[in-house]
């Protein structure tokens, strides 16, 4: 009987904040992590470095060499490109601009390293080990400062010829909506990011209505968080409750649009907000209800993620071991 070696992979969640670097299985198990700042107002090598050395770590945590790594995954912020390994454009990262971040690292290393979107491999993550395992049809939903997002038809991640597929935070939702980001009105993400949730609580504030949000931001709106409107809500707060239930309204009605595109089983709610719970799913699951057709609204389930903050590194470390499978 032959016996298969184990395999493994290296995954790096590249934030503006933080690098989180794990060491996986073939079949996804969590072997070692490590988190160290990200600083890339030092420059572009300095970032490298440190995840060269991440890599190190979290091998030598598990005792093997970088030499018996099967294959090593990037989720970097972009726009990017798989095929050539650049990242195009990172607002996030100092402004990075046309960085071959996968070549970069892959002179470190023998084995095989890939470069995805942080949202994709976010959303592999939860696609491989995380609450759609076994799925073959979801889309993942991030929700956090932006919102972006991961497809899967079949059981393949679906990127686009240009790698710019799941930007569910783009979708246009409100007809004169707020100015978003990328230049249109009305986006989903200027409405139900944390970014959009906060601006239409303040908008409330100012017009003087009365809320533990005030309290809890000390009475300076610029301190308002996102995580303040949830605990406010938790505390049974009206206006906090009417926000997330907004938002959640929002979401849904992007949620319909995907469910009759799509027709997935599955849809899994990724970021800081997911914690809001039934305040926010509730609505979703109601306006999927009252505007997608009958029998997809009746199949697909919406939940929260599973994985937290390792889902983008498991995550980019799946989606290596896609690309550059064990021999
Ligand atoms: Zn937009």
């Amino acid at each position: 009987m032959q016996i298969l070696k184990p395999s493994y992979a290296a995954g790096v969640d590249l934030g503006g904040t933080t690098i989180t670097t794990v060491l996986v299985n073939e079949t996804g198990r969590l072997l070692s992590q490590t988190k160290c700042l990200t600083e890339a107002s030092l420059g572009v090598d300095t970032v490298v470095n440190k995840i060269v050395n991440s890599i190190k770590e979290v091998c030598g945590q598990a005792h093997i060499e970088t030499d018996q790594l099967t294959a090593v995954g990037i989720g970097s912020p972009g726009p990017l490109s798989t095929k050539t390994g650049i990242v195009i454009d990172a607002p996030n990262l100092n402004n990075w601009v046309n960085v071959p971040l996968r070549d970069l690292v892959q002179k470190h290393f023998k084995t095989n390293v890939f470069l995805d979107n942080d949202a994709n491999a976010a959303a592999y993550g939860e696609f491989w080990v995380g609450a759609g395992k076994g799925i073959d049809n979801l889309m993942v939903i991030t929700l956090g400062t932006g919102i972006g997002g991961g497809m899967f038809i079949d059981g393949k991640l679906y990127r686009g010829p240009d790698d710019t597929s799941g930007e569910i935070g783009h979708i246009p939702i409100l007809l004169n909506g707020p100015l978003c980001n990328c230049g249109n009105r009305g986006c989903l993400e200027t409405l139900a990011s944390a970014t959009g949730l906060v601006n239409r609580a303040i908008h409330s504030l100012r017009f003087g209505v009365s809320s533990l949000m005030m309290d809890f931001c000390e009475k300076d709106l610029n301190k308002l968080t996102a995580k303040m409107v949830h605990e406010a809500a938790l505390k049974g707060d009206k206006l906090a409750i009417e926000l997330l239930r907004e938002t959640g309204f929002y979401i849904g009605i992007a949620a319909a649009g995907i469910v009759n595109l799509l027709n997935p089983e599955m849809i899994i709610i990724f970021g800081g907000l997911s914690g809001a719970g039934e305040f926010l799913f509730a609505p979703i699951r109601e306006e999927i209800k009252k505007r997608a057709f009958p029998t997809p609204a009746a199949r697909v389930k919406v939940v929260p993620a599973i994985l937290g903050n390792n889902a983008g590194a498991i995550g980019a470390a799946g989606i290596a071991l896609m690309e550059f499978p064990p021999q």
